[in-house]
């Protein structure tokens, strides 16, 4: 199964992004509708005094799926269990987990989808009926055992929703997809991130790194504690949108907030191959990257700026990515396209 590399949190990054994190719904900016039906699901269940349904979110990483999963735990009064799908490597493991949980608790496991096969069927029914089958004994003298489960909430988080398997995401009651965050949005994230780093930001500054965040509140609140670096070591006591822009040309985070990776697929798919369309898995080979980190972490992104689409073809760079990264190979072909 392809693996996303997403970058790795160091245990330093871990706390604080722990320290930052949105304790009531109030404090979670954005995704309107998701919060809106998910405080509808809540409520309703809380008046039947009964566990909320099973529920999935996906999306990139960073928009707040492990967020929202302590959010629920916290608005329904419950005591949340957190894991992830590859920890989970027998059937026991889930086992253990699962009957150790009270009436109502969140089982939160993140990377669902990286569940394997074993584990993900044991789950099925303790989902559906809570009820654990468990198997004593091999061969002619093997027998199953049936254990009554708690009622318990699953949460499940994944950045690939593609990978889930039918059977298993049918099970979930309610999905819920995050998207990408407004500048406004992210700023208003960054206004509370810097209140609570006891930084001094301008609305001004505030808006340069809201606007190059990539969307998305980890990589807002990243760049806010970079840019606070920046600021200490010249002495300034405020940031302001000069101060950020100077810190973030540093950090070589362009004005779309383009990382890296991004820049690198974008710049393989315009010269080497003038445009494209090309294949997905060609273009992975390219930039050294696999395919399921491309098409989930950087193509959304890229598509929804308008620099790129996918096509039954393949991949294309759009008009304003030859544009935006000044290159002028078009071909014909492409030019009649665009
Ligand atoms: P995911 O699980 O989707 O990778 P997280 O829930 O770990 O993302 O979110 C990463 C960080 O971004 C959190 O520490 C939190 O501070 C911040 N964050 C995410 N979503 C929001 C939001 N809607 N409002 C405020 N902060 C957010």
């Amino acid at each position: 199964m392809p693996r996303i590399i997403e970058p790795q949190l160091h245990d330093e990054e871990r706390e604080l992004e722990f320290s930052l994190r949105p304790v009531t719904f109030d404090e979670f900016v954005g995704q309107p509708r998701l919060k809106e039906q998910l405080s509808i699901f809540m409520q309703a269940a809380l008046e039947r005094k009964e566990p909320l349904d099973h529920c999935l979110f996906y999306g990139p990483p960073g928009l707040g799926k492990t967020t929202l999963a302590h959010l629920v735990a916290h608005s329904m009064k419950s005591q949340i269990r957190v894991t992830t799908g590859p920890v989970l490597d027998k059937p026991a493991d889930l086992a253990g987990l699962l009957t150790n949980l009270q009436d109502g608790d969140v089982l939160f496991i993140d990377e669902i989808h990286r569940l394997n096969s074993a584990v993900e069927e044991y789950l099925y029914p303790a989902m559906e009926d809570f009820k654990l089958d468990i198997m004593i004994d091999k061969g002619p003298a093997a027998r199953t055992l049936q254990l009554d489960l708690s009622r318990f909430t699953l949460v499940g988080a994944t950045t690939r929703a593609g990978l889930l398997t039918g059977p298993l995401r049918s099970r979930f009651g309610m999905t819920f997809r995050l998207d990408y965050y407004s500048p406004e949005d992210l700023g208003k994230i960054l206004h509370r991130t810097a209140r609570l780093l006891g930084v001094n930001c301008t609305e001004e500054g505030i808006a340069e790194i809201a606007g190059r965040s990539r969307g998305t509140p980890r990589v807002a609140n990243r760049l806010l504690r970079r840019i606070r670096d920046v600021a200490q070591v010249r002495g300034e006591a405020k940031i302001t949108a000069g101060l950020a822009h100077e810190a973030l040309q540093l950090l070589e985070i362009d004005e779309f907030g383009l990382d890296d990776l991004d820049v690198r697929l974008m710049k393989a798919l315009l010269t080497k191959f003038r445009g494209g369309p090309v294949g997905l898995g060609t273009l992975a080979v390219t930039v050294g990257e696999d395919e399921g980190t491309l098409e989930e972490l950087c193509e959304p992104y890229l598509i929804r700026q308008g620099f790129l689409e996918r096509t039954s073809r393949g991949r294309m760079a759009t008009h304003r990515a030859f544009e935006h990264f000044g290159i002028d190979h078009r071909t014909e072909d492409q030019a009649r396209l665009l």
